[in-house]
C-alpha cells in the first residue's frame, strides 16, 4: 500500500501541498507497515486553510438554507454512490472489519440526510410583544468559519456529524482531520467537491494535533470550535478558545457504566456488554467499559461474558468482530493499563495480551480483556482506555449499582439490564449519563437525538440531533412596529 500518493491538506476545493513540507507517517493498523505519507501542517499552513475558509464566508451565509439543504442532498447522493469507497478506505485506515466500515458510511450518511433536510426546518420563534402593532420572531444566522477537530475512530461519522449541521447553518469549515484518518477527510472533500460545494466551504488540514489543531482553536478568525476526542485536550480548548470567547462544542471522554441486575435476562445482556465494551476494538468514547453486577447473577454472567469474549473473532476480514486499535501507542498504552490493573490485584479473565497467530502479530490487535477483583476506585476503574477492556465489579443492590455508575468523573452513556420498568425508570432517572438506555448497549443516538455528556464528558452541548444548530448559529430576535394609523 505504500505507493499511495501522500495526503496534503484540501483548500479552496484542491489539494494543496504543506508549504512546511514536513511529512508524518502514517501505519496500517492491521499489518503495522507504512500506509502513506500525511501533511505535517505548520501554524502558517493552518492560518492558510483558515484564510480561504474565511473567504469564502460572505457568499456561503448569502446562500438561503433552502439551497444549502439542496447542495448538502446533493453530497449525501454522491456519498451513496461512493459509499463503497469510503468504507473501504475507512478499513484500511482504522483496520475496521469491511461489516462494520459500511455500517459506519451508512450512520454517516443518515446523519448528513437529517442535516440537509434542516434547510427546510431552520426555525425560529415568533414571539407576542407587550407593545401594540409590534411583530417579533427569532432567525438564526451563521457564526463564521467552524474549526472542526475530529479523533479517527469512527471518522466519517465524525466527519459528518460536524460538518453537515456546521454546513446548513451557513458556516465554512476548517476540518482538522484525525493523524490516524488522512484519508477518509481527503476523499470526503473529492466527494464535496464533485457535488457542487463551492470551493472554500469545506476544508481540511492534516497534522499534529498540537500544531495544525492548535493553531485552528487559538485563531481568533475561527468562530466556533467543535471538538471531539479526549477530555485533556478539551479542557485545553475550553480555556484558550474560552478567552476568546468562541462557541465551543466539546465531545469528550467516557467510563460508561453497564448494570446487570439480578431479574435481567442474562443472554441479552451479554450480548449487549460484548457489543459495548469490546466493539470498534472498545475505541468508543460510549464503550460500555465499567460492567457492574448483581450478586446473584455474578458468576453465571462472567462465565457467560468471559465465553462471549473468548469466541469473538479478530482480523479484518469480513465477519471478523474486531479489528485492531489505532496505533503503536495506544497499543502499548493499554497494555501498560492492564499491567497495572494485574500489579493493583485485577485477575484478567480473559485477553490480557497481543494476540500471537503470525496474521495478527504485526497489527496493533489487543484480545478482548475481562478483568474482576479490582477495586472500584483502581485505576482502571476510572481511567478510559479506549480499547477492547472491560472490568467486571459485584453490586448488592440498586442502589450500589447507582452508587458506582455514577462513581467517575465523566458522564456520557449508561445502560442498565432489568426486566423491571420500576427498576430501569429509578435508574435512567438518577445516573449522572447524557444517554441512559434500558436493555439495550452503551451506545449513542441516533441522528436526531442529542449525544453528549455530564461532567467530564463535555460541555453540555448536544451534537447531533436539532441541538447541534444551536452550537453553529446565532440566534437573532427581529422585532417591526405597524402602524395602526396609516392602514
Ligand atoms: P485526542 O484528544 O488525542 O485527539 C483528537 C483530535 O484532537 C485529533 O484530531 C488530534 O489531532 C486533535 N488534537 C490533539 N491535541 C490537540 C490540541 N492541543 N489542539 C487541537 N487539537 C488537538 O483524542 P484521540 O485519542 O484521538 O481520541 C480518543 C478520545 O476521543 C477518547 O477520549 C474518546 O472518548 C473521545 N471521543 C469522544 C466522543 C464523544 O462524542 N464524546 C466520540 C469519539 C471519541
Amino acid at each position: 500500500m505504500t505507493n499511495i500518493s501522500p495526503i496534503p491538506n484540501w483548500i479552496n476545493g484542491q489539494e494543496a501541498l504543506p508549504e512546511s513540507d514536513a511529512w508524518l507517517e502514517k501505519f496500517n493498523p492491521h499489518t503495522g507497515e507504512l500506509l502513506y505519507h500525511v501533511a505535517d501542517s505548520s501554524v502558517a499552513d493552518t492560518q492558510r486553510v483558515i484564510a480561504a475558509a474565511g473567504n469564502a464566508f460572505p457568499a456561503w451565509s448569502e446562500i438561503t438554507p433552502v439551497k444549502r439543504g439542496q447542495i448538502l442532498t446533493e453530497i449525501v447522493a454522491a456519498m451513496k454512490q461512493r459509499a463503497e469507497e469510503l468504507a473501504d478506505c475507512i478499513a484500511i485506515e482504522t483496520g475496521k472489519p469491511p461489516q462494520d466500515a459500511k455500517g459506519e458510511v451508512g450512520g454517516a450518511i443518515l446523519q448528513a440526510e437529517y442535516f440537509a433536510g434542516e434547510g427546510m426546518r431552520l426555525y425560529g420563534r415568533s414571539l407576542t410583544s407587550g407593545t401594540p402593532g409590534k411583530y417579533s420572531h427569532t432567525v438564526r444566522q451563521p457564526r463564521g468559519i467552524a474549526g472542526l477537530i475530529v479523533p479517527a475512530n469512527t471518522p466519517i461519522a465524525n466527519i459528518a456529524w460536524k460538518t453537515f449541521p456546521a454546513l446548513i447553518c451557513g458556516n465554512t469549515v476548517v476540518m482538522k482531520a484525525a493523524e490516524d484518518s488522512p484519508g477518509i477527510a481527503n476523499l470526503f472533500a473529492k466527494i464535496t467537491k464533485e457535488a457542487g460545494l463551492p470551493d472554500g466551504v469545506f476544508n481540511v488540514v492534516q497534522g499534529r494535533g498540537q500544531v495544525a489543531g492548535a493553531a485552528l482553536v487559538e485563531d481568533t478568525r475561527v468562530a466556533v470550535i467543535s471538538f471531539t476526542g479526549s477530555t485533556g485536550v478539551g479542557r485545553w480548548i475550553a480555556e484558550v478558545a474560552g478567552k476568546r470567547l468562541a462557541r465551543i462544542s466539546l465531545e469528550l471522554g467516557g467510563k460508561n457504566p453497564f448494570v446487570v441486575c439480578d431479574d435481567a435476562d442474562l443472554d441479552q445482556a451479554v450480548h449487549w456488554a460484548a457489543l459495548s465494551a469490546f466493539s470498534n476494538a472498545g475505541q468508543r468514547c460510549a464503550a460500555g467499559s465499567r460492567i457492574l453486577v448483581f450478586n446473584s447473577v455474578f458468576d453465571e454472567f462472567r462465565d457467560k461474558l468471559v465465553a462471549k469474549a473468548r469466541s469473538l473473532k479478530l482480523g479484518v476480514s469480513a465477519g471478523c468482530d474486531l479489528g485492531p486499535v489505532i496505533n503503536k501507542r495506544q497499543q502499548n498504552s493499554i497494555l501498560a493499563a492492564i499491567a497495572t490493573a494485574r500489579a493493583e490485584g485485577g485477575r484478567i479473565l480473559c485477553g490480557g495480551a497481543a494476540p500471537t497467530e503470525r496474521e495478527l502479530a504485526n497489527g496493533y490487535y489487543i484480545q478482548p480483556t475481562v478483568i474482576e477483583g479490582l477495586q472500584p476506585s483502581a485505576e482502571l476503574s476510572c481511567k478510559e482506555i479506549f480499547g477492547p477492556v472491560a472490568t467486571l465489579h459485584p453490586v448488592e443492590d440498586m442502589a450500589t449499582a447507582l452508587k458506582l455508575a455514577n462513581a467517575t468523573e465523566y458522564g456520557l452513556t449508561a445502560a442498565i439490564h432489568t426486566r423491571s420498568v420500576d427498576r430501569a425508570m429509578w435508574f435512567a432517572q438518577r445516573v449522572r449519563a447524557g444517554v441512559a438506555n434500558i436493555n439495550l448497549g452503551t451506545f449513542g443516538s441516533e441522528p436526531h437525538m442529542p449525544f453528549g455528556g455530564f461532567g467530564a464528558s463535555g460541555n453540555g452541548t448536544r451534537e447531533p440531533g436539532a441541538e447541534a444548530l444551536d452550537v453553529y448559529s446565532e440566534l437573532k430576535n427581529i422585532s417591526f412596529l405597524t402602524r395602526s394609523n396609516l392602514i
